[in-house]
């Protein structure tokens, strides 16, 4: 069964540490939402598991299903199973959306295995109608011109297209309206499976109203600090973070 294993994390950008030893484990079938202040390195996790350059890997490991997760590179992530929803995609001139998802899609599968035409426009058409997205986006450029919601939803698309053993959303509810809330989260439940499981990083409770996950956690000055059940996304919405910081006698 897959497993995303992170132990100890230590990771820096601009050679300051924001990620102080993290250590969380995602299973196939386990929906888990990190939550937590602006600032604290959520993206940062994010960004290292994906394996962005400008952040560099103090200590610690990462493994997916046993495999050194931080030795590949980002092709081989992606190959690996593991994707990312970001919180602010990048628009790629001259490449349109279907030639992307194409050849991730092939990408994966491999030499000899690629997904036939038909049944790739066939599975495309399928997914954009599930998200209700307009059939023109298929030969758009990739984001370039989407507006926030539409780059979100587009994230969505790719991942039900690669149906990655671990997905990682980090602030895909930001910027959207409650109807394109649920669609996203549709998507999201949609892919559920014993085999596949979700980090869902997210600032607000909102999303989770439409996605119940099996774990939150709580992540300050780059560590969980806390994790429970979905009821502690509740407490955050209501309270705020500074009752945690006063149980652990954290300070600013
Ligand atoms: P969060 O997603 O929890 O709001 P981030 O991971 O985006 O937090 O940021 C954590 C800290 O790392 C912040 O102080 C931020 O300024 C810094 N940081 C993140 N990415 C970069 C970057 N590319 N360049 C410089 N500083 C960065
Ligand atoms: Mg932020
Ligand atoms: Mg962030």
């Amino acid at each position: 069964n897959t497993t995303l294993r992170i132990d100890q994390l230590r990771a820096s950008v601009e050679g300051k540490e924001i990620l102080k030893g993290l250590s969380l484990e995602v299973r196939g079938g386990e929906i888990h939402a990190v939550m937590g202040p602006n600032g604290t390195g959520k993206s940062t996790l994010a960004s290292t598991l994906m394996g962005h350059p400008k952040y560099e890997v103090l200590g610690g490991s990462v493994t997916l299903n046993g495999e050194d997760l931080l030795e590949m590179d980002v092709d081989e992530r992606g190959r690996a199973g593991l994707f990312l929803a970001m919180q602010y995609p990048s628009e790629i001139t001259g490449v349109t959306n279907s030639d992307f998802m194409r050849s991730a899609i092939n990408a994966g599968r491999g030499e000899g295995n690629e997904i036939s035409l038909m049944k790739f426009i066939r599975l495309m058409e399928a997914n954009m109608k599930t998200l209700e997205m307009n059939p023109e986006f298929m030969h758009r450029y990739l984001n370039e011109g989407f507006s926030g919601g539409e780059k979100k939803r587009n994230e969505i698309l790719q991942m039900m297209m690669l149906q990655p053993k671990i997905t990682i959303l980090d602030e895909i509810d930001s910027g959207l309206d409650i109807d394109a809330l649920r669609i996203v989260a549709q998507g999201v439940n949609s892919l559920r499976s014993a085999d596949r499981g979700f980090l869902i990083i997210t600032h607000y409770q909102r999303l989770l109203d439409y996605i119940t996950p099996d774990f939150v956690h709580i992540m300050m000055q780059g560590r969980i600090v806390k994790s429970g059940g979905p009821e502690l996304a509740q407490r955050l919405e209501a309270e705020g973070y500074e009752w945690v910081k006063e149980e652990l006698g954290i300070e600013d």
